[in-house]
């Protein structure tokens, strides 16, 4: 799914958003673990405020293990708990609630003080499209998905759905917009699969793809693909596109002439690496911001 973001859809998306906020004690905003930093929207902090939030780097089974654990550490270090979970299998995803409550224990340590029965927190999901915020909904929901709540302030026709008996969601999740005023984060998305190819050229998506993996995935690559001439200069267009042709040559796309035939090499490299042949890989780093 790609949503065509004009400045009309973004406002909307952030009123909607900020409606929701109302309802809810705390957000998590769920990351694709592969690229923290383009699947972010560029207005979160402004848009959230100082609500709660938890944020979850999603895909964790894709993104390379190591690297998903600085992510967490970097975000720890600016206050923000984060969690790496795997919606389609559910790994870790029963963290959340128990997260969700740890960061609002202030909120319910006055409750009981008050002699109030503490209700179950309340949470919204927030993220770009393909994130993933569907897939974790229904596994947070198991079988869970309420009746329509008649609660004070609860738009009509929104459901809560119960993740155990400590957190609640609100159904539909909030839709944020990525960066894509910045070529590479289009790019960056692209090679995850978030953006469909034909609105980028698939020649560039893997220039871009080979460049990070190079870069941070060498042996894999080199491997891989059977090849063994690193680039001498890795930020050298030329030298990656060479890469590219050496592993067009091992997989036989050539053309008359014996040239390589880059669209079908870029459409093998990236098959591949989103089939998970490369293994699990992380295209953005935290010393990437
Ligand atoms: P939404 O647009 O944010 O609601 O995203 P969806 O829930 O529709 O998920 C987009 C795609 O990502 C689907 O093909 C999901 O199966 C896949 N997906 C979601 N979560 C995960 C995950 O943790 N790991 C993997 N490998 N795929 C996931």
């Amino acid at each position: 799914m790609t949503i065509q973001w004009f400045p009309g859809h973004m406002t909307r998306a952030r009123r909607q958003i900020q409606d929701k906020l109302k309802l809810i004690d705390i957000v998590i905003e769920l990351l694709d673990a592969r690229v923290p930093i383009s699947s972010r929207n560029p207005m979160i902090d402004e848009i959230l405020r100082d609500k709660p939030r938890l944020i979850v780097l999603n895909k964790s089974d894709l993104a390379d293990s190591r690297t998903t654990e600085q992510w967490i550490a970097a975000f720890a270090e600016e206050g923000h708990a984060c969690l790496a979970v795997d919606s389609s299998t559910g790994t870790r995803v029963n963290e959340i609630p128990v997260r969700a409550r740890a960061i609002l224990h202030a909120m319910i340590e006055r409750q009981i003080a008050k002699g109030i029965n503490p209700r179950a927190v309340r949470g919204l999901i927030v993220g770009i499209p393909n994130v993933g915020k569907s897939t974790l909904i229904n596994r947070l929901a198991g079988r869970n998905i309420a009746a329509t709540g008649d609660r004070p302030g609860v738009t009509k026709g929104q459901q809560w759905i119960k993740a155990g008996t400590e957190l609640e969601l609100l159904d539909t999740p909030g839709i944020l917009w990525p960066k894509f005023e910045d070529q590479l984060v289009g790019y960056r998305l692209a090679m995850t699969g978030a953006i469909r190819e034909q609105v980028l050229n698939v020649e560039d998506i893997a220039f871009f793809a080979v460049k990070v993996l190079v870069k941070r995935y060498w042996a894999t690559v080199a491997e891989r693909f059977g090849i063994d001439q690193p680039p001498k200069d890795m930020e050298d267009a030329d030298e990656i596109i060479r890469v590219m042709e050496d592993i067009g040559r091992k997989r036989g796309c050539l053309v008359s002439g014996g040239r390589v035939d880059l669209e079908k090499t870029s459409g093998i490299i990236l098959r591949e690496m989103r089939a998970g042949k490369l293994g699990r890989i992380s295209l953005e780093a935290p010393e990437d911001r």
